[in-house]
């Protein structure tokens, strides 16, 4: 028999994961056969997500169709009952975006055939902007600068909490265009469905996609062997970024913005 304590650990294992959050909050609405979980979460390493929480005793299967257990049904009633009301938090009640007047299309001082655009969604998301990050494939939220990171290739996209929307390495007012439009439509379809996404696991981001933007000359000023090596104790968390001051120059500011992004979600 399974001790408390291992009950426990079980329990705080399978809803550490976003995904068997994901999952459990659809059982609470009702019993979802498989086909119809996986639509929603995808069928990436399902079964072990269900086994998971079979193992913890919060979910069971009967007759192909995923329930919760009693145990589960107390757990999320009592974990619904816990949450403080200032953390329910969601779309609802807000109003769609519509894209302002690009203002500034300025030349990027990295590479002059491309520009940085500064542009504005409104109404201003504010708080609620932070919700809407796991629209995107990659994208981080940043509480220290209030701001949506977006990075779609080698474009990087800024949406600010006051409707601000800053975009590098755009190559016409076109893109800029279509890039908004997709912005705008994206969040808007999430607002207009009512149903605040489900928050995701943290992007993951690896020393070998910080290299790529680092100057890669190898000059040691940042006090390590070469680019490779800064970016593996950068993600270690070993070294700053300010160490490689060759950054700095002109040429780099757009590498600098995107490693700053990438960093953000370290
Ligand atoms: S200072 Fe920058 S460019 Fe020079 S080796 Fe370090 S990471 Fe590379």
């Amino acid at each position: 028999m399974t001790s408390p304590s291992a009950n426990v650990k079980l329990v705080s294992n399978a809803m550490a994961n976003a995904t068997r959050r994901k999952i459990m909050a659809m059982l609470v609405e009702k019993e979802r056969t498989n086909a119809e979980i996986e639509k929603a979460v995808g069928a990436a390493m399902l079964d072990y997500h269900l086994q998971m929480l079979q193992q913890a005793g919060l979910a069971e299967i009967k007759d192909g169709t995923v329930i919760l257990t009693d145990f589960g049904k107390n757990f999320m009633e009592t974990k619904s009952a816990e949450k403080p009301a200032e953390s329910i938090n969601d779309l609802s009640g807000t109003k769609p975006l519509q894209i302002m007047e690009i203002r500034q299309l300025l030349p990027c001082i990295a590479d002059e055939s491309k520009f940085r655009v500064i542009s504005r969604l409104e109404p201003a998301l504010g708080g609620s902007l932070k919700l809407v990050e796991p629209l995107f494939t990659r994208a981080r939220y940043s509480e220290r600068i209030g701001a949506l990171i977006i990075q779609s290739g080698n474009i990087l996209i800024t949406l600010y909490s006051t409707g601000n929307v800053t975009m590098t390495m755009i190559k016409s007012e076109a893109e800029a265009k279509e890039i908004l439009e997709n912005l705008k439509n994206t969040i808007n379809k999430a607002i207009a469905s009512g149903v605040t996404p489900v928050p995701r696991e943290k992007v993951k981001v690896d020393h070998a996609e910080i290299y790529e933007y680092l100057p890669k000359t190898n000059c040691q000023i940042c006090g390590e062997q070469s680019c490779y090596t800064f970016a593996i104790k950068l993600v270690g968390r070993e070294t700053t970024l300010d160490k490689c001051t060759p950054l700095l120059e002109a040429k780099y500011t757009t590498n600098l913005e995107h490693i700053r992004a990438l960093l953000e979600y370290l």
